[in-house]
């Protein structure tokens, strides 16, 4: 039996279960025992969903006791963040308002999961609404960094970056609206994958903002990342901006060599606000993929200053609109004694939201006003263009984009709660691509003298997943390489 949960990757899982070394049952059993000795301190986990888990277990042993091959995640032990329904399963989205609300229906990516055979343990912790860059905005709890129980884990995905840094599970989903795969991975050590706007189906996703959201992957290497992309990407009729385009085989391709790429260092991502500590990481990954035969290009995105209040005007307006639905009347909670209609809907979702939803709801309501509409909302889409034309610009002279995924390590719990723009600063070199529709991958490239972990970021063209995978796993290789020398 094995027992070192920390060396379990997809791959080791599968076939330790199709070889029966192990059962997936008994690798199901494992994590539960790891997660009631761990999550207690850690909380990345609000609900656990057992009794699915072990059926879906039984029948993935099922098929290999007849000795046939495995599914590509048969039988390996997985996490869902809350804002994906689970037919079933409680799913809360990190909210009161969704306390006691049991969808009819998977989420496409959900269900694409567990038709590869993935084992679903239960619904990982994350910021309200998906809202937040520390995960101290859950209705529920905060998490905790495995790797310094005093810091964040960093958010929105917080619960799902701790699960898999703490050996919880073999890889998780998240979501990604302005960096909430990628900055929470980077703060836990972990790998963070998001594709293409388009790329994976966001049906059966609880909304915050759709032209921003995205599902993908928190995994402990490279490849699992790409296994799961490509088990969650591709076309979905149930969602009409799924991009209909073959998904490329993204396995195969990151083995290939990165010899003569062309790698943009922009320098707007290496200025002022920028940790010396971080900094000094990425800049030796960066020298790392040039020793692998990269070519280094400067390049320049001219508008980036104005990311950080495009996404939240952006953000906030759609949120504004998607959290209308809770009205005390459909899903979950609603305000006991109340008189009238507008009363009942006002209690409920003055109790059912926490103060981060609030805010931003009042925020959004305010900037797609009658008046201020063209002054803020279509203001901030014009910027968005421009802000996607500088990387499609930059794009003309290279293939991937490489900067630091935040700006400094993970922070204290209680450091920046009180001041939202402060918090809102942690996504400064993510939300760009969330805004221009791009894929962005963080993978660890360093520690602190602390030992916080520091992540690089590398950025794709549109659809083109499959060359930053392909540098993110070269430099990992080369990471691992000298380590061990
Ligand atoms: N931290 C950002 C926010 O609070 C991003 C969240 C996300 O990507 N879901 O909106």
């Amino acid at each position: 039996m094995m027992t070192d949960l920390a060396l379990l990757t997809i791959d080791r899982a599968r076939s330790a279960v199709e070889e029966r070394k192990t059962t997936a049952v008994a690798l199901a059993e494992a994590h539960y025992t790891r997660i009631e000795k761990e999550d207690g301190q850690i909380g990345a986990f609000l609900t656990l969903s057992k009794e699915r888990a072990l059926e879906q277990a039984s029948r993935i042993d099922r098929i290999a006791e007849q000795g046939n091959p495995l599914p590509p995640l048969g039988g390996v032990p997985v996490g869902i963040k809350d804002v994906m329904s689970t037919r079933g399963v409680r799913t809360t989205a990190g909210s009161k308002i969704l306390d006691k609300y049991v969808p009819l229906y998977d989420s496409t990516a959900v269900a694409r999961m567990e038709a590869a055979g993935a084992v679903i343990l239960g619904k990982m912790n994350c910021d309200e609404f998906a809202m937040g860059s520390s995960n101290e905005n859950s209705g529920y709890r905060p998490v905790r960094n495995p790797r310094d129980l005093s810091r964040v884990p960093g958010g929105s995905s917080g619960g799902s970056a701790a699960a898999v840094a703490a050996d919880m599970a073999v890889v998780t989903l998240g979501s990604d609206t302005g960096g909430s795969i990628r900055q929470p991975a980077s703060f836990c050590g972990v790998v963070g994958l998001m594709a293409t706007y388009g790329r994976v189906s966001r049906y059966g996703l609880i909304a915050f903002a759709s032209s921003l959201d995205h599902i993908g992957p928190l995994a402990k290497t490279v490849k699992d990342a790409a296994i799961v992309l490509g088990t969650i990407a591709g076309r979905d009729p149930m969602d009409s901006t799924s991009a209909d385009l073959p998904v490329p085989d993204y396995v195969a391709e990151i083995g290939k060599s990165v010899r003569g790429l062309k790698l943009g260092v922009p320098k707007e991502y290496f200025g002022d606000g920028l940790d010396g500590e971080v900094r000094h990481a990425v800049e030796s990954a960066i020298d790392k993929l040039k020793e692998l035969g990269c070519e280094l290009v400067p390049v320049s995105l001219p508008h980036t200053p104005y990311a950080i209040p495009t996404y939240y005007l952006i953000a906030t307006a759609e949120a504004s609109s998607n959290l209308a639905r809770y009205d005390g009347v459909r899903y979950s909670h609603r305000a006991r004694g109340v008189k009238t209609l507008s009363e009942m809907y006002r209690r409920s979702r003055d109790e059912g939201f926490g103060a981060e939803v609030k805010r931003r709801i009042m925020l959004g309501t305010y900037a797609l006003s009658a008046g201020y509409y063209d002054a803020y909302y279509l203001k901030a889409q014009k910027v968005r263009a421009l802000l996607a034309r500088d990387f499609d610009k930059a794009f003309e002279k290279v293939d991937a984009i490489v900067t630091p995924t935040s700006p400094t390590a993970a922070f204290r719990l209680g450091e920046k709660s009180n001041d939202p723009l402060a918090m809102y600063l942690a996504d400064i070199y993510t939300v760009t691509a969330d805004l221009a529709g791009i894929p962005g991958i963080s993978v660890p490239c360093g520690e602190t003298n602390q030992k916080l972990p520091i992540g690089l970021q590398i950025l794709g063209k549109h659809f083109e997943e499959a060359t930053m995978l392909r540098l993110a796993h070269a430099y990992e290789q080369s990471r691992i390489q000298s380590a061990r020398v």
